[in-house]
């Protein structure tokens, strides 16, 4: 989904920016980019951070593509329907490269494909893997002198993405990523090879950024990584992850600290207890499980078994403070049995999950599940998909109807085009719409008592 160009470039440095390069993009349409982004948190994050590089150096963002010299694609490729439809994009774009506009393309795909996207797109110019968007400037300027094709495709840095300045999209809530890549070896998954080996970002870095966010009015951040809770700090600090956490709610002005996605395996005690201890630490843990059979966990080298999963959710479930607990789930797996999925069925049961991301497993270039035999029919994968879905319907159904009557701080984010509604987000990251005759209620914290509930949000009104 393409973002709007809505926070000023003014409130990230705290002063106008200018350069040659908006001059020219005034005079014609050289200097102007416009960005596009498929995918997760992280690859939204990185196309903030890839607007942030190219507005410090003076391009401009725009849009429309019609408007833009410069037309990206911040790719994703962990399911195959991302991938498709990011050629099908690019084959809408085919003509514009003979209007001298230079087609790019970014991320998990670029990374996957590499230098291929030529073969099956000529009028791309550029494909650059997430390892290596620092080097992006002076890759533009490659073409920009002339150069037909230029590619950055190392995941061997020792670096993080930093950037001396991020474009962000939301004027409340900024992403921060801490830790990148991957060192799990999930058999299905793209990211240790698209994201490259997993770095984490140094603690004093990270503060730095979080003081500067607080000075510029965020009150939520939220810490990303494909495997948020495996953070290493490479600083003398040391500083654990769950240390991490509480040094980043301590900064003056944060409100709200929420971090996804966390691996089971990496999931202990002393996340529970931060949590416990500090209010400004969300009441949500993002812990995908993708099976619930240890069967099927095992092929998909997950590294823990139904049972040890279990035990981390019984941690969490006794935390003082109720936590929520979302998932992800896989179903289709090659092999996958009956039975295995009756598994998975039982298991959101048992865990009775608040919300869950549910996908069919879809073979992806690179990864050892390719070669796995077994796999199951399409429609076989879609009628287990909609039972899954409709099995979490309902509990979920239950569980918001049981919040009725209850009372929670939500972070204004939305206003309804119905006059007096407005929506926003529980520290559990739970959507609420409520009413409200207050004239402006965006950016802040308001309370709001629950006086309705359907599977998906809640309804109420603002309690003045
Ligand atoms: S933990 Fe597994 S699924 Fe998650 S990014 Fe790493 S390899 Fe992929």
């Amino acid at each position: 989904m393409s973002k709007p160009f809505d926070i000023g470039l003014e409130r990230l440095i705290g002063q106008p920016s200018y350069s040659g390069v908006i001059r020219d993009a005034e005079a014609g349409q050289r200097g102007t980019f416009f960005l596009e982004t498929f995918g997760c948190q992280m690859n939204d994050h990185d196309s903030e951070k890839v607007a942030g590089v190219l507005l410090s150096r003076g391009y401009r963002q725009v849009e429309t593509p019609e408007t833009a010299g410069l037309i990206l694609y911040n790719t994703c490729s962990i399911r195959e329907k991302a991938a498709q439809k990011v050629f099908s994009r690019l084959g809408e774009y085919r003509a514009k490269q003979s209007e001298g506009k230079i087609i790019g393309v970014l991320g998990c795909v670029a990374q996957q494909e590499g230098e291929e996207i030529f073969e099956r797109a000529p009028w791309v110019s550029l494909v650059c893997g997430s390892a290596s968007y620092r080097k992006l400037p002076e890759m533009i300027a490659q073409l920009e002198a002339g150069n037909q094709r230029v590619t950055g495709l190392d995941t061997d840095t020792e670096e993080t993405f930093e950037t001396e300045m991020t474009r962000r999209d939301d004027p409340w809530r900024a992403y921060l990523t801490i830790i990148e890549g991957c060192d799990k070896a999930c058999s299905y998954c793209v990211v240790p090879y698209t994201r490259g080996p997993e770095r984490s970002r140094p603690s004093d870095s990270i503060l730095r950024e979080v003081r500067k966010l607080a000075e510029h009015g965020y009150s939520e951040v939220q810490l990303l990584g494909q495997t948020v809770n495996s953070y290493a700090d490479p600083t003398p600090r040391k500083l654990r992850f769950s240390e991490l956490l509480l040094a980043v709610a301590d900064v003056p002005g944060i409100r709200r600290v929420r971090f996804t996605t966390s691996h089971p395996s990496d999931f202990t005690r002393d996340i529970v207890e931060a949590i416990e201890s500090q209010p400004k630490i969300c009441d949500h843990v993002h812990l995908p499980v993708q099976s619930g059979s240890t069967t099927v966990l095992q092929a998909m080298q997950r590294t823990y078994t139904r049972a040890e999963y279990l035990e981390k959710i019984a941690m969490i479930r006794d935390a003082k403070r109720p936590i929520d607990i979302t998932t992800d789930i896989i179903v289709g797996f090659p092999g996958e049995t009956e039975a295995d999925f009756e598994e998975t069925l039982s298991l959101l049961e048992e865990v009775k999950y608040d919300s869950l991301f549910s996908f069919k497993y879809s073979p992806r270039p690179n990864t050892p599940s390719l070669a796995m035999k077994d796999a199951i029919a399409e429609e076989e994968k879609s009628r287990r998909l909609a039972i899954l879905m409709e099995k979490q319907r309902e509990i979920q159904t239950a569980r918001n109807a049981s919040l009725i009557g209850k009372t929670f701080e939500v972070l204004v984010s939305g206003k309804s085009r119905r006059e007096n509604q407005w929506s926003g987000y529980t520290t559990s990251h739970r959507v609420v719409n409520f009413a409200s005759q207050a004239k402006e209620l965006l950016g802040t914290y308001v309370q709001v008592r629950a006086t309705g509930a359907t599977p998906n949000s809640l309804v109420g009104e603002h309690i003045v």
